[in-house]
């Protein structure tokens, strides 16, 4: 027996319900964060983008310094509230070479903001104190500019990745290269999350 309208129409009414209760179990939509630098003070400046020093070999990530070690906030970049999980247990250090440069895969002590879509966008080579572990926060001290796993000299890398490949769409797209400031109240970065 054909299907008379009041059942298409019942169908239909099925399927859209079952899209809606389909799209409150995807993962939230990826979305552009805004990213500030991570050290209040006026020097801090990017020493390095996609090249190590802008014109070594491949990086495709931020480092940014105001060349102290130990000393300075190394805070949360990303504005607004987000969840930075901590991986610590490295040795705090500011000797050039580092003494232990495998630490956590040479990211040091680090912390790592999950985004949907295998998005994540990480910030490396604290030097740890009691403001360091996982939080959630916005632009909130997360420990001191420090040296830790494979970093020479005492800096912040941060990145932004997918599938853990690290892209530079999100500094490239606003400009950021060697010499911009990476004071906590300019915008380095627009990372996707
Ligand atoms: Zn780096």
């Amino acid at each position: 027996m054909p299907m008379n309208r009041i059942t298409k129409l019942g169908l239909k009414l099925a399927a859209i319900g079952a899209l809606a209760s389909l799209a409150v179990t995807m993962p939230s939509p990826i979305e552009a964060a805004t990213a500030r630098g991570p050290i209040c003070e006026a020097k801090a400046r990017v020493g390095s983008t996609t090249y190590y020093s802008c014109n070594g070999s491949s990086h495709t990530a931020l480092d940014m310094s105001n060349q102290t070690c130990g000393s300075w906030n190394h805070r949360g970049m990303l504005l607004g509230t987000f969840n930075y999980k901590y991986s610590g247990g490295c040795a705090n250090n500011c000797a050039n070479p580092p003494p232990n440069p495998n630490c956590n895969g040479g990211a040091g002590n680090y912390y790592v903001v999950s985004g949907g879509s295998g998005w994540d966008f990480r910030q490396l080579h604290v030097n740890s104190n009691g403001s360091s572990k996982t939080q959630s926060c916005d632009r909130c001290a997360l420990g001191l500019v420090g040296s830790t796993g494979q970093s020479y000299g005492a800096h912040v890398h941060a990145d932004n990745r997918q599938y853990g490949t690290r892209k530079s769409a999100w500094y490239t797209s606003v400009s950021t290269t060697c010499g911009s400031s990476a004071n906590c109240e300019n915008r380095v970065g627009v990372p996707t999350l």
